[in-house]
């Protein structure tokens, strides 16, 4: 896939807007991409439709192709819609707070009630009731009471012949009596949606008045994803999805559908078969995948990383020298500020990345990038290439004409000087693979 990708990529060099055509050929692959990883066929329409407005006109970044740029554009928007940032599980109700799992037989909900329940009492200090409501599988009930042993978090004891509303009526109350913070109730499901199983829930929801309502899913699930968050969110009301079996090798395409359809967050996601595997959900990660499994994610990241070949050589061969002057400074104080901070030739260099993380760290925005360049831009060229001669009066001189303080001048000349001090270190042995990469 990357190589068909690049393929198409590197026909279209051409700088400026993202015309029509560019857009179009770009979303033909991305949109394969998404079929690939299982989104459902309506949402992979409505996404590439949203993303073809965003995406033309939208000025290409230098030094990457329009390809590339509508990848970014697409992977940006991917992200975008699974959701930002990761919602937690909200536990903002009166005491006892209920949390209910619905979803179809073997999604993982009796798992993820085990995992969950472990999670709020170690991280959050909970006490916290589980109940199985699973009646209709012989075992269930006594599943969750193993998983309640191995994590010695407690479960409701188990009464045989009561129906599923009644079981919840008896956690609720037993609850309530036990000063319980939360009641995680764990309900059956079925190996398809059906009516009896819609309304078996909706009885549930109503005895308990639950305060989140997760729709556990497998992240294998296919084309059923839109129908099955569509069922449980119209009959029974969904507060969020739990994406389960994240550590398998599904794309994660249910991700998008089911977010899609229901605008409910994705809020945790299961990664393994043990108690401690559940996790935040990471939009970027899942896209990522959706997207490919790393192929486009790669281009992705290349596209706001990609510098123009030629350049690299050029820097390289300076750097090798010694060399590295404050207008090579500036190109890349400019490619940082163009690309968020987060591209350029520093972010592709392993020895660059401390200092990166430093510069955002420190809550260095494009702003101070940008200032930093006017600071460079107010020096002669002689300055720019020998910065030694810069003294206290051409300094001040520097300052006046970029609108900054000398010691703004200061800290930029000690900066330029950590850097080519350590890319000198660098262009020595250990650099030689870098320096290779980076050429090519
Ligand atoms: P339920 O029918 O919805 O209650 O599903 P279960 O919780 O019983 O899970 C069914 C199977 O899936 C079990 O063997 C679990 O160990 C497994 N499982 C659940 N969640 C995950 C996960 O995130 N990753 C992996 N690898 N297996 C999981
Ligand atoms: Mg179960």
């Amino acid at each position: 896939l990357s190589d068909r990708l690049s393929g198409i990529f590197d026909g279209l060099t051409r700088r400026g807007a993202l015309s029509d055509k560019d857009v179009g050929t770009a979303l033909r692959e991305v949109r394969r991409a998404l079929i690939e990883a299982d989104v459902a066929l309506e949402v992979v329409r409505q996404f590439t439709e949203a993303v073809r407005e965003k995406a033309v006109g939208a000025e290409v970044v230098k030094s990457v192709t329009p390809g590339q740029m509508v990848v970014k554009i697409v992977h940006d928007e991917l992200v975008a819609m699974l959701g930002e940032e990761a919602e937690p599980v909200s536990l903002n109700a009166p005491s006892p707070v209920c949390i209910m799992m619905v979803g179809l037989q073997g999604s993982g909900k009796t798992t993820t009630t085990g995992k969950l329940s472990l999670r709020l009492r170690e991280k959050q200090n909970k006490k916290v009731l589980m109940a199985s409501l699973d009646v209709r599988r012989p075992a269930a009930q006594e599943q969750l009471r193993q998983l309640g042993e191995q994590t010695g978090v407690e479960t409701l004891p188990i009464v045989e012949g009561q129906s599923p509303v009644q079981i919840a009526n008896r956690a609720m109350q037993a609850a309530k009596l036990g000063g319980f913070d939360v009641v995680m109730l764990d309900t059956a499901g079925r190996t398809h949606i059906d009516e009896p199983l819609m309304a078996e829930m909706a009885e549930i929801r109503d005895a308990a008045d639950p305060h989140e309502i997760l729709l556990v899913a497998d992240s294998l699930t296919g084309q059923d994803a839109v129908n099955l968050a569509e069922s449980f969110n119209k009959r029974v009301g969904v507060t969020g999805i739990v994406l389960t079996r994240i550590d398998g090798d599904g794309r994660g395409g249910a991700a998008l559908s089911m977010r899609a359809v229901t605008g409910k967050p994705i809020k945790l996601m299961g990664t393994g078969e043990k108690m401690d595997a559940l996790e935040d959900f990471h939009p970027k990660r899942i896209a990522d995948r959706i997207l490919g499994m790393g192929d486009i994610v790669s281009l992705v990241e290349k596209a706001s990383e990609t510098i123009d070949a030629e350049q690299a050589e050029a820097m390289a061969k300076k750097m090798q020298k010694g060399l590295f002057d404050l207008d090579d400074l500036s190109q890349q104080l400019g490619q940082m500020a163009n690309m968020g901070g987060m591209g350029g030739l520093m972010g592709m260099m392993p020895g660059m990345k401390k200092m990166k993380q430093a510069i955002d760290g420190a809550g260095i925005d494009d702003s101070v990038f940008k200032k930093q360049q006017a600071i460079i831009s107010s020096m002669t060229r002689h300055e720019r290439k020998n910065p030694k001669v810069l003294n206290a009066s051409r300094k001040k001189r520097i300052a006046a004409g970029s609108g900054s303080s000398v010691q703004q001048v200061n800290q930029l000349l000690k900066m330029h000087r950590q850097m080519a001090d350590m890319m000198k270190a660098m262009s020595g042995k250990k650099g030689k693979g870098m320096m290779g990469k980076m050429a090519a």
